[in-house]
């Protein structure tokens, strides 16, 4: 029988798997400040981030712009070029936007944190608690597997019943000392411990207070609606050159997925339509040109949301190269090299282009 949450021990809970923490943490950096802005840059970077990924990046960025006042002052473009190869782009805008509206230094309180664009529940809390030693609950997705398997809660987790009950047995646990510790360490005891596959219960610091363990119920817990089927979806890419052998390249607007990203013109391949007319077509619609296609130049396979997405990079040439280019649904374009636009924010899969016409330009 499934213990009732109810009956938990908080306190055995909160010093057990803080003595473990202090035994076991990870040597990260951004555990070792308590500087607001580096802890909510870590906790940011980190949010859809590998652990080893942002270690340099964090270390970069902050070495770049130390303080939130120097990240404010900072121009956008150059925020977004430095987050290259991070993904998830509207982060670093948030982040950006954020730090303009605070000014000097982020506010303190959780609730004051919640009122900063971009810093949702988890962000604000998460700096209030470990920066602050505010007690506030923290719940991640390895926090929320260890819930769920310690008061075996039977809602799909990601449901908004499943979060407010994770959310409330997170808030019972939280000590009044401590708490970002706390917070970090039971995110750390899903990450380390309480893995999806084969959970590590017999060295578990939690293994008497759950519930999960107790009826041998652990595979079942936490409960995840079946993934929906993933999309497939084709894309045209132009490499369309002017005489200096320079691309085009557009700038999107400030909102919208891929925002303030300079990339080259494309649209989606309709159903009845193959990537060289779609080529034809993303020129005329995008920038008024009349392009004749040639060679389909590489093939770029890529996720975004729920979509598998293959992008056709098409070479194309036209008669009459305009030099100024007024785009239909893009805020500028521009003529640049290869290194230039190396140099301007783009997403990962653009740079993943850049990367590969610079090859081909090479061989
Ligand atoms: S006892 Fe096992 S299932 Fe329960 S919290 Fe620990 S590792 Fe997870």
């Amino acid at each position: 029988m499934a213990r009732r949450p109810t009956r938990l021990r908080s306190r055995p809970f909160a010093e057990a798997l803080l003595e473990w923490y202090d035994a076991n943490k990870r040597d990260l950096p951004w555990r070792r400040t308590k500087d607001p802005y580096a802890i909510w840059l870590s906790e940011v970077m980190l949010q859809q981030t590998t652990v080893k990924a942002v270690e340099p990046r964090w270390r970069r960025f902050l070495q770049r712009w130390p303080t939130l006042r120097d990240l404010a002052r900072a121009p956008l473009a150059d925020v977004l070029h430095e987050w290259t190869g991070l993904g998830y782009y509207a982060r670093a805008r948030n982040m950006h936007r954020a730090a303009v509206q605070a000014g000097d230094a982020l506010p303190c309180s959780y609730s004051e944190l919640l009122k900063l664009p971009g810093l949702g529940e988890y962000t604000a809390a998460a700096v209030a608690s470990i920066a602050h030693g505010e007690r506030v609950p923290l719940v991640d997705a390895n926090a929320g597997r260890v819930l769920a398997r310690v008061y075996t809660i039977g809602e799909e987790i990601n449901s908004a019943a499943g979060k407010k009950k994770l959310r409330a047995h997170a808030e019972a646990l939280v000590p009044a000392a401590r708490p970002g510790d706390f917070n970090q360490a039971l995110m750390e005891l899903g990450a380390m411990i309480c893995t999806p596959r084969d959970p590590s219960c017999p060295i578990c610091p939690v293994a008497t207070e759950c519930a999960a363990f107790r009826s041998a119920t652990q595979a079942q817990y936490p409960c995840i609606k079946a993934k929906e089927k993933m999309s497939g979806v084709r894309e045209a890419a132009v490499v369309l050159r002017d005489a200096d052998q320079r691309v085009l390249v557009l700038l999107r607007g400030s909102s919208g997925s891929f925002a303030n990203m300079w990339e080259l013109p494309r649209v989606v391949v309709e159903k009845d339509e193959e990537p060289p007319d779609a080529a034809v077509r993303a020129m005329r619609e995008l920038a008024d040109l009349r392009v004749k296609c040639g060679r389909e130049l590489l093939v770029v396979r890529h996720t975004v949301m729920r979509s598998n997405i293959t992008l056709h990079v098409v070479e194309a040439s036209c008669v009459r190269i305009r030099k100024t280019i007024v785009p239909s649904r893009h805020v500028e374009a521009r003529w640049v090299s290869l290194g230039e636009w190396g140099r301007l924010p783009k997403s990962i899969t653009q740079e993943r282009v850049r990367k590969a016409l610079q090859r081909l330009n090479e061989e």
